[in-house]
């Protein structure tokens, strides 16, 4: 023990975990989510470029490429009607952000061979050095933290000793981050210091007095995660949240069983690309459908609201692009009503169409899809874009295999389809074809039911 106690511990929950708003960054000039998207291997992993923190991107570029390269090396490529395909899936929030002090949590699923196995850990970055900072640096005291968490753990249901004094002594910590009351959040992956029942074994340490435990950077990354602020700006606090009125539906309806109509859809996003895409659309008077994913619409607020406002469709692509047929029916439900009301909540329109991630749906996905009234909405033209990014081979599978009542898949997250989107709606438009919304070009889609086409 140490002479003098300061801090006390108790094991938490994982959403015990402060996170702040990605907005902060997606409002950064310069700022960018990238993402590794392979439709046939089901990998969807995304992370974010922040301007002016080299190491930090640095850091996760290499670490996201290296869980893909890891995947990929693993897994066999799925042969047709294998039931599960192994799915690799990365997100990232952000866990503290101020002019001197960035956290990124990564949180990895790798679901394969029938069991679905989670991590997470996270990165720290010291905007005054320029240099990213191992979770210990957080700590002034460690034989103090330590000393902490073992008692904290002592006696709890599933945990290790030995697992634990291990990790400890390795100062082998995936996660620091603080709580919203500023106490210090510990935590461990799972079957890392513990049975797969006790799951991510979290502890939370309270602060009374912060310096004791905390080294002078992490003092300032729990600010950080306190009061955070955009990067380099003057303007502290979230931005203000508005609220808006629902947008007039489109005036002009047109009638897809006389004229010939395709439906140009963009997923994944919206990403940084996706304002020059909307400029596109607007010098050419043309009209597509955004599945948006629910933390790219958090990241990218402004951008999701201009979809709405420049007369665009916009449906549901779930959280975070889990393959919806792999999670149990609340946790698709989960999926669909967070992101709905992201969407919702910033554009003030309620979506009616839900793009399951990789085209994945059976039974199970469909009800869940008629319970929150969305019709499913999958494609007939499949440009690969994600395999090829190359605009010119973009261009010629969009326009030469559309055919009326077609719809056609991109992703607006690539610079390649977003560079082609102009000689597409001027192609079509030379073959005749009307751009049209999918709800448009399906006249009235039913919930539950799913189109890959006008029927
Ligand atoms: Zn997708």
């Amino acid at each position: 023990m140490s002479p003098q106690n300061v801090a006390t511990a108790t094991v938490a929950a994982v959403d015990e975990l402060q996170t702040v708003d990605s907005r902060l960054l997606g409002a950064l000039e310069g700022f960018r989510t990238r993402s590794v998207l392979d439709e046939d291997r089901h990998i969807h992993v995304t992370w974010p470029q922040i301007p002016e923190a080299a190491a930090l991107n640095d850091n996760l570029a290499t670490s996201r490429s290296g869980l893909v390269d890891d995947f990929r090396s693993e897994y066999a490529p799925p042969v047709p009607g294998q039931v599960a395909t192994p799915e690799l899936n990365a997100a990232w929030r952000l866990v503290g952000a101020s002019d001197d002090a960035l956290g990124v949590l990564s949180e990895d699923y790798l679901n394969a061979g029938g069991s679905a196995a989670q991590s997470w850990h996270s990165t720290w970055y010291d905007r005054d050095s320029g240099a990213v900072v191992a979770n210990i640096g957080l700590i002034d005291d460690r034989e103090e933290l330590r000393e902490q968490i073992t008692e904290g753990l002592d006696g709890h249901q599933g945990v290790f000793e030995d697992e634990l004094a291990a990790a400890l002594a390795d100062d082998d910590i995936p996660v620091l981050g603080f709580t919203p009351q500023g106490d210090l959040f510990v935590g461990f992956d799972e079957l890392q210091v513990g049975a797969g029942s006790a799951g991510q074994v979290s502890v939370v340490i309270s602060l009374d007095d912060p310096d004791q435990l905390l080294s002078d950077f992490g003092e300032r990354a729990r600010a950080a995660a306190l009061e955070p602020e955009v990067p380099g700006s003057e303007t502290p606090g979230p931005p203000t949240e508005s609220t808006r009125p629902a947008p007039q539906p489109s005036a002009k309806r047109v009638n897809c069983r006389k004229l010939k109509c395709v439906a140009i859809t963009y997923d994944d996003g919206p990403a940084a690309g996706t304002e020059e895409l909307l400029d596109t659309y607007r010098d050419k008077d043309a009209t597509a459908t955004f599945f948006v994913l629910g933390q790219q619409v958090a990241t990218y607020p402004e951008t999701a609201r201009r979809i709405v406002d420049d007369g665009h469709e916009i449906g549901v692509h779930t959280w975070d692009h889990k393959d919806l047929t792999q999670l149990a029916p609340e946790e698709v439900g989960r999926q669909i009503t967070r992101t709905a009301d992201e969407m919702t909540a910033t554009t003030g329109v309620r979506p009616t169409l839900l793009r399951p991630p990789y085209g994945a749906t059976d039974d199970a996905v469909r009800a869940q899809a008629r319970r929150h009234d969305l019709a499913v909405a999958l494609w007939s033209v499949d440009t690969e874009d994600w395999r090829d990014r190359d605009t010119d081979v973009v261009v010629h599978r969009a326009v030469d295999q559309a055919r009326p009542g077609s719809i056609i898949l991109m992703h607006d997250i690539h610079d390649t389809t977003v560079a082609g989107a102009g000689r597409i709606i001027d192609g079509l438009r030379d073959r005749g074809f009307t751009l049209v919304s999918v709800t448009d070009l399906l006249g009235s889609p039913e919930p539950g039911t799913t189109y890959s086409s006008r029927p």
